[in-house]
């Protein structure tokens, strides 16, 4: 049997590893976002986010967690549906 190795596996108990959909669309305007120009943040990273009130978005801005920044760059909680 020839498995491939490099497919992502869905474990439970795995959850960090399992890829989160992005929202692609703003759910207001309907308008879709540009896509992120960082790299995804941790989950621990969101979780602050939310604590500080201060997001980081998809270009590497800081706004309000539900905040787009100038350029037009969700928070990564709206990208990734957290918020
Ligand atoms: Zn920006």
């Amino acid at each position: 049997m020839n498995r491939i190795q490099h497919s992502p596996s869905f474990a439970a108990g795995d959850l960090d590893e399992a890829p989160v959909p992005h929202v692609l669309h703003d759910p207001d305007t309907g308008l879709p976002w540009p896509y992120p120009t960082t790299p995804e943040p941790a989950f621990v990273s969101l979780a602050q986010f939310l604590f500080e009130a201060v997001a980081e978005t998809t270009d590497g801005c800081l706004v309000e967690p539900d905040g787009v920044c100038q350029h037009g760059h969700p928070s990564w909680l709206l990208r990734l549906g957290v918020i």
